[in-house]
């Protein structure tokens, strides 16, 4: 695993793990930059047709023996993981904010979150148990047992480098299937590492394998007909197509997409409360999580005046600067294209006649000049039908909309084309139950600004947020990573012989 303390240390070529060990064939290659410098950092393959095949080749050879092992051989391995990624976590968070940009500590609370994943996959032999029925019929005993699905595959997003892979395949090798992760080029180091802890934690060789790479290697994993299954999480465009072709392909597909979050504050709200809430949900990571807030739905003129002046004063305290330091609350975009994009975002809602109140377009940070840095930025009178309003920005950038009730917010919340995650803010319990029970979202929280699942619960939007039957870990994650099988089952005994039966069996 390479550690490097400086920000500008050249880590060479990020080639691919297949069958243990690390491959790299001299292909196509792209940069990989320190968002915090702008400096290229090293460069990340980017397989070819025949280097996917290759690891979908030694994910099926490795699927029969991987199959056999015992669920709680299995399990074993996933305990020993957790504790080499709780012993590794400092080297594994620097390679986060290297390539991402996120803060340290923000680096930290990500990988817990995907650690908290290979816990629920220490529980496996549990979760596989089935079901069972004595005596569905005279002499008649039927169980459903859960078996693996053979070489399945997931691809993934920038924004949480080591979180979202742990969210596929910890969950996906413990139910005995073999698995190639296809992670973001823009960050791949930390998964590659995590790979080779898993080796390292006694995970046979070709169990997981890592390709790098773009669109080649994603359309090989897609129509190979050895991969029965995709988990993919991304963008939503992309979502649509990898569900679309995934299908036509004939495997069992979820794709989970983007979002536009909204969250509501209620007149009687707990202000202050509300407002470190929605400072650390809307600016936390820079605005790059799938569940940010990024649109303040305010009840009412007053609760809106009162909101942005006191969101304008929390947002004017914030410290910008490289994720290497902890005392800073917000590190830089992911790339320049991307701060390109959001600056664009946030020039388009200037045009567009809403108020921006907080302008984070000037900032520059010290020392960090070609960093990819955009200072947060707040607009108020936003509107539905402009682009700041109705597109997935991705960036520090959050939208203050007034309405003159919650139905009125909820409304808005219902005609969005994302359905990820969102919030009440209230000290009324008949508002927030009316208000979970009617919005149509898959996530949503109640005073609590991103309500992320736990690994024992299963992550997914509504809508145009997720392609797909199953949500993501937890007990979807089992049901997507396996087959129901129903066995019914009858041992002749010698001293009866049943007759022949025309009609359909039944206990009528
Ligand atoms: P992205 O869609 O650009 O890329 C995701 C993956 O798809 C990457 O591995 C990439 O290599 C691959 N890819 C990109 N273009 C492709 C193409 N044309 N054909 C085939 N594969 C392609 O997303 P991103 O910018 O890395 O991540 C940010 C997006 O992910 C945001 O929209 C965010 O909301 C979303 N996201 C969603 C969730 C969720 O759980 N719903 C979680 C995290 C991120």
């Amino acid at each position: 695993m390479s550690h490097n303390h400086s920000d500008s240390h050249c880590i060479g070529i990020v080639g691919h793990f297949i069958d243990g060990v690390i491959v790299n064939d001299k292909e196509r290659t792209q940069d990989i930059f320190n968002p915090a410098t702008g400096e290229v950092r090293g460069h990340v393959a980017l397989a070819s047709i025949a280097t996917v095949e290759q690891a979908i080749a030694s994910a099926q050879a490795a699927y029969p023996a991987w199959r056999a092992t015992p669920p709680i051989k299995r399990a074993r391995i996933m305990f020993r993981l957790k504790e080499l990624l709780e012993a590794r976590a400092n080297e594994l968070c620097e390679l986060i904010t290297l390539e991402h940009g996120k803060v340290l500590n923000d680096a930290l609370g990500e990988l817990q979150r995907g650690i908290e994943n290979v816990e629920y996959a220490c529980g496996i032999p549990e979760l596989l148990k089935g079901e069972f029925s004595k005596d569905v019929g005279p002499r008649i005993d039927s169980w459903s047992e859960f078996q693996p699905l053979g070489v399945t595959a997931g691809i993934t997003p920038f924004n949480f480098p080591a979180m979202v892979p742990l969210w596929m395949w910890p969950m996906a090798v413990a139910c005995g299937n073999t698995f190639i992760l296809k992670p973001s080029e823009r960050d791949p180091s930390v998964a590659m590492a995590i790979a080779q802890l898993a080796l390292e934690a006694g995970l046979p060789p070709g169990v997981l394998n890592v390709v790098n790479g773009d669109k080649v290697a994603v359309d090989t994993l897609l129509t190979d007909k050895r991969v029965k299954a995709v988990s993919f999480v991304g963008s939503t465009p992309i979502a649509e197509y990898i569900y679309a072709t995934g299908t036509a392909h004939g495997k069992r597909v979820q794709a989970l997409g983007g979002a536009k979050n909204h969250a509501i504050v209620m007149p009687d709200a707990d202000m202050d409360n509300a407002v470190n809430a929605l400072v650390g949900a809307a600016y936390g990571s820079c605005g790059e999580r799938c569940m940010a807030i990024s649109v303040a739905v305010a009840v009412g003129d007053k609760v809106a005046d009162a909101l942005v002046a006191k969101l304008s004063e929390q947002i004017n305290k914030m410290q910008v600067g490289t994720g290497l330091n902890n005392a800073n609350d917000m590190g830089p975009l992911v790339t320049k294209q991307h701060y390109n994009k959001v600056r664009g975002f946030v020039d388009a809602g200037v045009e567009e006649g809403a108020s921006l109140v907080v302008d984070g377009r000037t900032l520059v940070v010290q020392g960090h000049e070609n960093g990819y840095f955009l200072g947060p930025c707040l607009f108020d009178n936003v509107k539905p039908g402009m682009t700041i309003y109705e597109e997935e920005i991705f960036g520090p950038v959050m939208c203050v909309v007034r309405v003159n009730n919650m139905q009125e917010g909820m409304d808005l919340i219902n005609a969005h084309e994302y359905g990820n995650g969102t919030c009440l803010f209230t000290r009324d319990g008949e508002a927030a139950r009316y208000f979970s029970d009617n919005i149509e979202v898959g996530m949503v929280g109640i005073n609590v600004p991103l309500p992320v699942p736990v690994a024992y619960h299963s992550f997914g939007g509504w809508k145009r947020s997720l392609f797909g039957d199953l949500h993501a870990y937890g007990p979807d994650g089992v049901r997507f990573y396996t087959k129901r099988k129903t066995i019914t089952q009858r041992w002749p005994s010698s001293g009866i012989r049943e007759g022949t039966q025309f009609s359909f069996p039944s206990n009528g």
